[in-house]
């Protein structure tokens, strides 16, 4: 049951959602209007534009104006309401393989451009939607449905690369710590500029499952356990990082933001009125 505060974040003749039981995907949800709320967005400014895939599903169930995408697309998508209307929040939702594999290019391209959109990418490290394929997420030997022995593929870090992009917020949480979620979230929308946040989300059936990882208060120990605080993690000696990743705040930076960088492009040009 929903604490009263947060119905009318959610469309109720839409619930209960469709994640399998234990999925991290609502905790991620949940952390995103957690944030709305702390920052008092208004919700008939903001905007939730969401890919394809399980994490992509939560635009569904959210009470905003939304948006479910392409495969990949959700970056132009949003890019397009923010420069036809740059007073709206718009928040994206993607998957690891929605984000990073199909949508790579709009990935890199919408940080490199520093459009003012909060792009959240809950990770469960796989393709959960369509049968547990590998994404570009999934972990050097962990097994996939396109992996039986374990991928032989290195992953990308999904926070070095929004940053080595150009993004000017850039953070990571899990679904175990969600108050630390919700709080990098909340922060991302402090940013006037392309916000990253990779929200570790456990997938109890398609990746947990696969890789004997137990079910899910399991796999939540696991974040809990594997994760560490960036400030820890930055006096952790190198030999004690393997089979650990850092959370926090990596990144931050000023830098003209796209839609702001447009507008004089169009009042230079005489103006759109
Ligand atoms: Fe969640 Fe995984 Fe099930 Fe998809 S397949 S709903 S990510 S547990
Ligand atoms: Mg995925």
């Amino acid at each position: 049951m929903l604490e009263r505060s947060y119905e009318k974040y959610f469309r109720q003749n839409r619930l209960p959602h469709l994640w399998c039981p234990g999925c991290g995907n609502g905790t991620a949800m949940k952390s995103i209007v957690q944030a709305i709320e702390t920052k008092n967005l208004d919700q008939d400014k903001t905007i939730i534009v969401s890919g394809i895939g399980c994490s992509s599903r939560a635009s569904g169930y959210m009470n905003f104006d939304t948006l479910h995408t392409a495969h990949g697309r959700a970056i132009p998508f949003a890019t397009g309401i923010k420069l036809a209307n740059p007073e709206l929040n718009v928040v994206v939702i993607t998957g690891d393989g929605d984000c990073t594999a199909i949508g790579g290019n709009h990935f890199i391209h919408g940080a490199r451009r520093n459009v003012d959109l909060t792009v959240i990418m809950f990770n469960n490290h796989i393709y959960g939607m369509t049968g547990g394929q590998a994404s570009p997420m999934t972990p050097l030997h962990k097994k996939a449905t396109t992996a039986p022995y374990g991928t032989v593929d290195r992953p990308f870090d999904a926070c070095h690369l929004a940053e080595a992009a150009g993004a000017t917020y850039v953070a990571r949480s899990t679904a175990f710590h969600v108050k630390h979620l919700s709080d990098m979230i909340a922060a991302g929308f402090d940013n006037k500029g392309f916000s990253f946040i990779e929200a570790v989300v456990q997938c109890p059936t398609a990746f947990g499952r696969k890789n004997k990882m137990g079910d899910a208060p399991d796999m939540m120990k696991w974040m809990r356990d594997t994760a560490v605080m960036k400030a820890a993690w930055d006096k952790l000696p190198e030999d004690k990082r393997e089979g650990k990743f850092p959370i926090g705040l990596f990144y931050q930076a000023d830098f003209l933001e796209y839609t702001t960088a447009y507008q004089e492009v169009i009042d230079v040009a005489g103006g759109a009125k």
